[in-house]
């Protein structure tokens, strides 16, 4: 059953471009001024777009390779690929957090920064939904964003993904499995009530029926936990 109904996006919108935007930067950064549970997602987190990178790297190499990173925050994924020579398209529905990603990106890869050489290209900035999004990738990831979705939403939100992809999918979720246990340790934390935003876990079969009714099947899957950070990564490609 919808709680929010279709006024999620709006609501999700306006969080990452306010309050949202503050605690994400915060806990995606590297300053030392966020709480324990704050510092332990950053490190879930962090963990996350390790294993990302290593499913996009392991079997061939990224550079050259298109990537759209939907939902790209401000810009972990996006950046480290660029350094390896992607071609990204780093989108996000907060203007926010692209702004800060572009801010971020022009910092970390300047041409002769580090001594990356051939100099990276910059990825493409794109304040838009990930429903709107178009063309073609070789591949998408959607990184810690159908959290913030029901999955009668995250359904469409999959197989639109999946169109945009050429040859591989890579998302990542909060599993189901988890969800009393996270209630139990943010319980223990927050015994008022939550100041975060929605959450919505979705199960792992539910993720993969969605991938299987547009033709498309799981090929890797990983589990991410710290103590309260819960992600399952999935590289998804046509069947
Ligand atoms: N993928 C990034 C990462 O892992 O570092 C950011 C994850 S953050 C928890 C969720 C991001 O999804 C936010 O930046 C938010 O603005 C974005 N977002 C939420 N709903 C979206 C939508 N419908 N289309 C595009 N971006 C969305």
């Amino acid at each position: 059953a919808e709680v929010v109904g279709g006024g999620d996006k709006e609501v999700v919108k306006d969080y990452f471009n306010n309050s949202g935007f503050q605690r994400w930067k915060k806990i995606y950064g590297e300053t030392d001024d966020v709480n324990r549970v704050q510092k332990d997602i950053r490190l879930g987190h962090s963990k996350t777009v390790e294993n990302a990178i290593k499913m996009l790297t392991d079997e061939s190499p990224i550079r050259g390779v298109t990537v759209c990173d939907a939902g790209c925050g401000t810009g972990s994924l996006s950046i480290p690929l660029a350094k390896e020579g992607a071609i990204v398209l780093a989108s996000d529905i907060s203007a926010a957090m692209v702004a800060e990603a572009e801010k971020q990106a022009k910092e970390q890869l300047l041409a002769g920064k580090d001594g990356l050489s051939p100099a990276p290209v910059m990825p493409k900035f794109e304040v838009s939904d990930l429903e709107s999004l178009e063309g073609k990738y070789h591949t998408v990831v959607c990184l810690d964003v159908l959290i913030h979705y029901p999955q009668s939403k995250a359904d469409g939100m999959i197989a639109h993904l999946a169109s945009l992809a050429e040859k591989r999918l890579i998302l990542s979720f909060a599993p189901k499995t988890f969800y009393y246990d996270l209630l139990k340790r943010v319980g223990e934390l927050f015994p008022g009530p939550s100041k975060a935003t929605r959450a919505y876990l979705h199960s792992e079969a539910d993720v993969e029926r969605a991938l299987q009714k547009v033709g498309w099947k799981i090929r890797k899957r990983g589990l991410i936990t710290t103590q309260f950070y819960f992600a399952k990564l999935v590289e998804a490609v046509p069947a």
